[in-house]
C-alpha cells in the first residue's frame, strides 16, 4: 500500500493540488512506499500568506514564551526518538542508530535555541553624548524559508528552525522529497508542543516549490543545504531577490595522516568517517591522505583488512555498519564513479559493486569501495562522490598534505591525525577549510558553535547553529535616545557629532 503524504500548511495536513508527485522509496526493498506532492506556486504562495499571518502573533510573544514551546517539543521529541528513528531509518537507510544521531545533532540545536532571551540581548551605552544612551535590539526577520537535502532529515532542517523559531520568525521547510516523513512529523510535534498554527509550515515539493520561495518577496531569508550547484543557484537567485542567504554545499573532506598517528586508531575512524551512513554526509572523509610512503603503505594494508569485515544490511538490522543509498540513481552514480577510477588508472583494493543483501536483492546496496593511488587530477579525487567509496592519495611531506587539503575546491571538513601537538596547531591555523578535526575525523562542532564550510562548500556570510544563526535570523535595529529631553542646543546645520 503506497501512502499519499501532505503538506503541512497553517497547522494541518494539506493535500497536494498540484497533481504532480514523487514517489518515496524503501531503499532497502526498492520499492515504493509513498508518494509525496509536489507543490505548485500557488500552494506555496498559500503557506508563505499563512506564515506571514502567524508571524505577527509569535513574533509579538517574549522570547521566553516562545522558548517555553521549544522546551516542551525536546520533551515530545524524546519520547517519539524510537518512533521517529525507525521512520527516517526506513526512508534515509541510515542504521536506526544513526538516524538516531541525525535526530540528536538536531536536538541539540534546539536545546541552544531555548536561549534565546539571552542570545536576543541588545548592546547598550549609556552616556554616549550628554544625555545620549545608544541600544540596540535583535527583531525577527519575519517568514523564513528552509531547504534541505535529503541525508540528514532530521538534522538539518531542526538546525534551520530552531534558531529561526526561538528568534521570533516563522518558517517554512521545503525538506527533500526523497525522505520528507519525519519533517511532517516534526512539524506535527511543534504543534503539539504549543506553537501556533502557520509559524511552522512543511511545504513539499522540487525546483518550482524552491522557486516560489526564491522569489517571493514575503519571504525575508532563505537557509540551504544541499549540493554545490544548486547552493549557487539559490544562493545567486535569492540575492537576486533582496533575501538573506546562506547556502551550504558539497565536500570532499580529507584526513591527513602522519607518521607518527597511531594507524589503528586512524583505521578505526577512517571506516567510521568513510563508510557510515553508507559515505553520504558532507562530512564523511572521502580521502585519506598519509604522509611518507611508509604511512601509505601500512594505512592502505591496515584499511583493506578493516573493509572486507564491514557489514552492509537491512537499515534496521543492528548488525549493518551501514545500509543502502538513498535510491538507484545513486547506485548508478557512484558505480559510474568507480568505474572512473579504474579507468584512470587508480589501484582499486575493494569494489563495492554488484553488492546484494540476501532477502534485499532489489535494494539499493552498494558495498564498500577503497582506492589507492588517487591522482589529483583524477575525477575521483576533484569531484563528491558522496557513496561509499574511500580514496588514498599519498602525499611525500606535511606541507604537500596542507596544500592537497587547502587546494581543493571544497573546503567543508578536514581531519588530521598526529601526536605532535606542533603540527596539529600548525595544521589547525593554516589551513584553508572551514572545520578542523584534531585526531577527530568527523569535526561536526557541537550546537553552540558555528557549522559551515569554506570555498564551494559554502556560501554567505553566516554559518549554521551557534550564535551566527541567531545573527542570520534577526536583524539588528539601533535607538539613539536623549533624555531629559529639555537640554537645549539651538538649531545646528552639522553632522551630529559626540564631542562631550
Ligand atoms: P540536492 O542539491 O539535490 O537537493 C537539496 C535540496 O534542493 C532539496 O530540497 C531539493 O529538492 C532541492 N533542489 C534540487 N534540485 C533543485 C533545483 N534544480 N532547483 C531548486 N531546488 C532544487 O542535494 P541532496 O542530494 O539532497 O543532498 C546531498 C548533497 O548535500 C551533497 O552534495 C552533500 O555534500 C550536501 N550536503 C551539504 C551539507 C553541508 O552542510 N555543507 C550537509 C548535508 C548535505
Amino acid at each position: 500500500m503506497v501512502r499519499e503524504l501532505t503538506h503541512f500548511i497553517g497547522g494541518q495536513h494539506v493535500a497536494g493540488t498540484s497533481g504532480r508527485f514523487s514517489d518515496v522509496f524503501d531503499p532497502n526493498t526498492g520499492l515504493v512506499q509513498a508518494r509525496v506532492p509536489l507543490a505548485s506556486t500557488a500552494e506555496v504562495e498559500a503557506a508563505i500568506a499563512n506564515a506571514a499571518e502567524a508571524q505577527l502573533v509569535w513574533g509579538a510573544w517574549n522570547p521566553q514564551r516562545r522558548a517555553r514551546v521549544l522546551l516542551k517539543f525536546l520533551d515530545l521529541i524524546a519520547k517519539d526518538m524510537d518512533s521517529l528513528a525507525r521512520l527516517l531509518s526506513s526512508e534515509h537507510g541510515k542504521t536506526v542508530a544513526d538516524a538516531r544521531g541525525d535526530i540528536q545533532r538536531g536536538v541539540e540545536v534546539i536545546e541552544f535555541a531555548v536561549g534565546a532571551p539571552h542570545l536576543l540581548k541588545g548592546e547598550y551605552s549609556v552616556g554616549a553624548g550628554t544625555g545620549i544612551d545608544v541600544y540596540s535590539m535583535r527583531q525577527p526577520l519575519g517568514v523564513v524559508a528552509g531547504i534541505t537535502p535529503f541525508n540528514f532529515p532530521a538534522m538539518i532542517p531542526l538546525w534551520k528552525m530552531g534558531p529561526a523559531l526561538a528568534a521570533g520568525n516563522s518558517f517554512i521547510l521545503k525538506p527533500s522529497e526523497r525522505d520528507p516523513s519525519v519533517p511532517l512529523r516534526i512539524a506535527e510535534l511543534f504543534l503539539e508542543a504549543g506553537l501556533p498554527a502557520g509559524v511552522l509550515n512543511v511545504v513539499n515539493g522540487d525546483k518550482a516549490a524552491v522557486d516560489a520561495l526564491l522569489t517571493d518577496e514575503r519571504v525575508m531569508a532563505i537557509g540551504f543545504v544541499g549540493s554545490t550547484p544548486i547552493a549557487q543557484y539559490i544562493y545567486q537567485t535569492a540575492a537576486a531577490h533582496g533575501k538573506r542567504a546562506q547556502c551550504f554545499g558539497g565536500a570532499k573532506n580529507h584526513m591527513i595522516v602522519m607518521p607518527d598517528a597511531d594507524l589503528d586508531q586512524v583505521a578505526d575512524a577512517l571506516m567510521g568517517a568513510g563508510y557510515g551512513s553508507a559515505g553520504e554526509r558532507c562530512m564523511a572523509i572521502s580521502v585519506a591522505v598519509p604522509v611518507g610512503a611508509e604511512t601509505g603503505d601500512a594505512l592502505a594494508a591496515k584499511l583493506a583488512e578493516r573493509v572486507a569485515h564491514l557489514t552492509v544490511g537491512h537499515s534496521l538490522d543492528d548488525a549493518a555498519d551501514y545500509g543502502p543509498l538513498i535510491n538507484r540513481d545513486a547506485v548508478t552514480r557512484v558505480s559510474a564513479a568507480i568505474q572512473a577510477g579504474i579507468d584512470a588508472g587508480a589501484t582499486l583494493l575493494a569494489d563495492g559493486r554488484g553488492h546484494t543483501v540476501a532477502g534485499y536483492e532489489n535494494g539499493f546496496f552498494l558495498g564498500p569501495t577503497l582506492f589507492d593511488h588517487v591522482r589529483t587530477d583524477m575525477e575521483l579525487y576533484r569531484e563528491e562522490i558522496f557513496g561509499p567509496v574511500l580514496i588514498i592519495t599519498r602525499a611525500d611531506t606535511y606541507e604537500d598534505a596542507l596544500a592537497l587539503a587547502s587546494d581543493h575546491k571544497y573546503g567543508n571538513g578536514v581531519s588530521i591525525f598526529t601526536r605532535d601537538g606542533d603540527t596539529a596547531r600548525d595544521f589547525a591555523a593554516r589551513v584553508n577549510v572551514g572545520m578542523v578535526g584534531v585526531n577527530v575525523p568527523i569535526p561536526v562542532p557541537i550546537a553552540y558553535h558555528t557549522f559551515g564550510g569554506w570555498k564551494k562548500s559554502g556560501f554567505g556570510d553566516l554559518n549554521q547553529h551557534g550564535p551566527d544563526s541567531f545573527r542570520f535570523y534577526t536583524k539588528t535595529k539601533t535607538v539613539t535616545s536623549r533624555w531629559p529631553s529639555g537640554i537645549k542646543e539651538g538649531a545646528s546645520f552639522v553632522m551630529p557629532l559626540m564631542l562631550e
